[in-house]
């Protein structure tokens, strides 16, 4: 196989970010897209990456995933989640799970647990505690800003903006495998049970040999094009990368939803699409003993290698 440059692509959710928030946000998928390259620069798979991307932004309140996740109906987190290793099909994914901070580790588990796919529901603390997972303490993954949120939409003080807040990473490793992570809270005040596209194969992630892709956005329209699957087809019958995002956008707008995707194939190329006025996207490559990131609030204005 001709080498290829190891790289992960994150995204931090497709939607309409207030300028003043901007920094903030890049400064996070920059971090994010760093730690995923830092496991590639050690050798690491491409699976490790996006998990070590996305466990980042779990973690960083100003993303709607693990601390920060917006709340449902009833003023609950609730988080779903999946990653998928491209070269050998596997995928572990979690869903409406309560007060989990770190949904990617535990769809990793399931993954690597081999037994299932899709763990949904309050039942999934008996497979995380068995593993040493501690469940976050009710209320603790509740940011001011998101209760704040939850409390305007209660009010129906004013029509929300989506902002986005979604995570999600593609990357490929020296060996030129491929993944895709994604992770969420979903979406602002959903019903208690709600499970999105972010941790269904094929709609919001998907990973095979030919190429990667994580999603975001109106999660009920994803799942009804099985978003990311549909792009890495078109992949595997020819198309461009860039193309292949652009047409599985396309379809999505068509089908009365919104939202944006990232995508590598096997040669290293990644593009990163969205039809929302943001999502904050990081590309971070290996570059001889350097790693190279570059950051944006938009996709367009980011140089896709
Ligand atoms: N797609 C996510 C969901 O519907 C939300 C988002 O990406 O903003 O659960």
């Amino acid at each position: 196989m001709h080498a290829v440059t190891p790289g992960v692509l994150v995204h931090g959710g497709a939607g309409r970010i207030a300028a003043e928030r901007h920094d903030e946000v890049q400064a996070g998928v920059r971090a994010a897209a760093a730690a995923g390259a830092a496991v590639l620069a050690a050798g690491g798979a491409a699976l490790d990456a996006v998990q070590a991307a996305v466990r980042v932004l779990e973690d960083d309140p100003a993303f709607n995933a693990g601390t920060g996740a917006v709340l449902n109906r009833d003023g609950l987190v609730e988080v779903d989640a999946s990653i998928m290793d491209g070269a050998t099909g596997r995928v572990g994914a979690v869903a409406a799970v309560p007060d989990l901070a770190e949904a990617i580790a535990v769809a990793r588990a399931v993954l690597d647990d081999g037994a299932h796919v899709l763990l949904a529901g309050p039942a999934v603390w008996d497979f995380a505690a068995a593993r040493g997972f501690v469940r976050a303490a009710p209320g603790a993954l509740v940011t001011p800003r998101m209760r704040a949120r939850w409390q305007d939409e209660r009010q129906r003080l004013e029509a929300l903006e989506r902002d986005g807040g979604t995570v999600g990473a593609v990357a490929i490793d020296a060996r030129g495998q491929l993944a895709a992570a994604t992770s969420t809270g979903g979406t602002l005040g959903k019903l208690p049970g709600r499970i999105g596209d972010s941790p269904l194969p094929g709609c919001g992630t998907w990973a095979s040999r030919v190429g990667a892709a994580s999603a975001t956005g109106d999660g009920e329209a994803i799942i009804r094009v099985t978003l990311t699957r549909a792009l890495v087809d078109r992949i595997a019958r020819g198309a461009a990368i860039a193309a292949a995002a652009d047409e599985a956008i396309a379809e999505l707008v068509a089908h009365g939803g919104s939202g944006g995707v990232i995508a590598v194939d096997a040669h290293g190329r990644f593009a990163a699409v969205h039809a929302t006025e943001t999502m904050p996207v990081a590309l971070a490559q290996l570059d001889g003993d350097a790693i190279r990131v570059a950051a944006a609030v938009r996709a367009a204005d980011l140089a896709l290698a």
